[in-house]
This record gives C-alpha cells, structure tokens and sequence, in this order.
C-alpha cells in the first residue's frame, strides 16, 4: 500500500480593510483542505508514523486522545484508507459523539479509560496489547520525531515568501516541524506560534526538543481565552464575522484562536507596514459538531 496523499493546499489571501489600512497582507495556507476528516497537521504528522509501521509490517494502530479529538479520527480515517486495522483509547468515561460516530464509522475499535490511567499511554498499549505482535503505538495527537518530520514538507510547498508564518499550538510539534521547515531552507521567516492552552509558555521546551537548529520564534499565550477548548462570545462573535466575510470555515479550539490574534495583533500595529503574513489553517472542522451549544 502506499501510504500517500496528494497535497492540496492551496494559499489564498484575507482580504480585510484592517490589513488595507495596516499595509499588510495575510494569506492562509488550506490544510484543511488536504482531506475532510484527516485533517492538514494530523495527516502531515501521520505521514512518518504509518509508514514506520508499515516498515515494521505493523497492522494495528493504537492511538489516544479525548472524546472530541481530531486526531483519533484523523488516525482512524487513514487506517482504513491505508489497510491498518485501528484501536482508540479514549480518555474519560463512556461517551458517544459525532466525532467518535465517525471514528467507528472508519472501524476504530474504542476503548474508554479514566483520567488517572490515561496519563500513562505506554502502560496502556502494554496492558491491552502487549502480546499483539501487530500493534502500534502512537502518541497522542502524533507528537513525534516522525511528526515534526512531516510537518517540515509545508514549507517546501510556500508559493513565495512570508515575514511572518502563525499556526495554533496544541502540542507543539506542528510548530517545531514548521520551524525546522524554516531553517533547512534558511528562510528568515518569522515564526509565531499561538498555544491554545493556559499557560502555554510551557510548549518553549516542548518544541525546542524537536528543533534541529536553535532558532528564535514566538509564542504569543495571551490568546488561550480562558484554556483548551474554551471559548468567549468575543472569540465567537469573531469566529462568525470571519467565516461570514471570508467563506473560509474555521473552528474554536485551534485556527479559531490563531486568527483571532493576528487581528488583533495588526489592530495594535504589531506588523511593519508592507509585511506578509502567512497563517497555517490546520483544519479540525468536524469538531465544530461538539460546539453547538456554543454557537446559538
Ligand atoms: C491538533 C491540532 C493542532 C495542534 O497541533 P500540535 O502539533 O499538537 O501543536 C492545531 N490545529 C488543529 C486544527 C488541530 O487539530
């Protein structure tokens, strides 16, 4: 099987007075149109993964992730679509949701677990499938070497060149493969990432980890309104507004967040007049589905 997707990533800009009046312009890179449900960074940091397992003559994916997460869905889109069978631990008790629905639609097979167990993923996999010679294990969210190495062919797809690259920060590993992007190809490009959790300083040594070169970035960690999958009606107000105007679909937890600050950034002058700006959209849409309470 060969494990591969052609990349469809087109980038378009934003147009906005505010950028006209800024003398910016900001383009978005669609991620999220490289596949609906294995959605742009987790299908980049998928890429390595599978074909590690492949190479290992693996069948099984065993990953982890809460009940809501693009990433479980992600992996269990591509294993059916590459011929892997699919287990996901999901963290917290019992539940079913459309996320979930589609997971077991693509033949995941889902194990629930508690918030004290699940902190351990390792004593997990070797619980359940220590004696599976066919399983593999995956990390949540796919945070690995393999990740950050698939994230890094984005930059080798940019049309032209960006003062500035801005993409939301879970784990950190999308923003360490963008970064080691950057450096092979000694593009000077500025890179700001926006974590989506409280407190994201904390993701500085998560990424530095992965880096193949020291490199000077930022972390803008005012922008988390409130932690992970948190929203306010400013940020939702926003989230309209944007989709409205622009027929770009986004969601809260990530592109949400990530756009919202480059607004507000080039409202407070952050840019140099002429600057170009690119933001990653990283997709996650169908996560939309948990948010409808959020959206009346
Ligand atoms: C998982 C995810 C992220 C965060 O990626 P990390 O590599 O964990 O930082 C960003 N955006 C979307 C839509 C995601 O699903």
């Amino acid at each position: 099987m060969n494990i591969n997707l052609g990349i469809h990533s087109p980038v378009e800009q934003i147009n906005d007075p505010l950028f006209n009046d800024k003398g910016i312009q900001v383009f978005i890179k669609r991620d999220d149109m490289i596949h609906p449900l294995i959605s742009g960074n987790k299908w980049r940091k998928l890429k390595y993964i599978l074909l590690q397992a492949q190479s290992q003559n693996k069948t099984h994916l065993v990953t982890f992730g809460g009940a809501y997460s693009n990433h479980l869905l992600a992996t269990a889109a591509a294993a059916a679509k590459f011929g892997f069978n699919s287990t996901g631990v999901v963290r917290g008790e019992q539940v079913d949701n459309d996320v979930l629905l589609l997971c077991r639609l693509h033949g995941m097979k889902l194990i629930f677990t508690n918030r004290d167990s699940y902190r351990d993923k390792q004593a997990l996999f070797n619980l359940h499938f220590g004696d599976d010679s066919n399983a593999f294990f995956i990390d949540e969210g796919g945070a690995s070497a393999e990740g950050v190495q698939g994230v890094a062919e984005l930059v080798n797809e940019l049309p032209e060149t960006y003062d500035h690259i801005f993409c939301a920060c879970g784990t950190g590993t999308t923003a360490a493969g963008i970064i080691n992007g950057l450096t092979r190809v000694k593009l000077d490009t500025r890179f700001n990432g926006i974590p989506v959790l409280k407190g994201g300083d904390f993701l500085r040594a998560e990424i530095d980890k992965y880096l193949n070169a020291p490199s000077n970035y930022d972390l803008h960690t005012a922008y988390h309104f409130g932690g992970y999958g948190k929203v306010t009606p400013v940020l939702i107000n926003f989230i309209k507004q944007f989709v409205v105007s622009t027929g770009i679909l986004i969601e809260p937890v990530y592109t949400g967040k990530m756009l919202f600050a480059i607004y507000d950034m080039a409202t407070n002058n952050y840019f140099k007049p002429g600057s170009k700006i690119l933001a990653i959209h990283t997709g996650g849409l169908i996560g939309l589905l948990g948010m409808r309470d959020k959206f009346v």
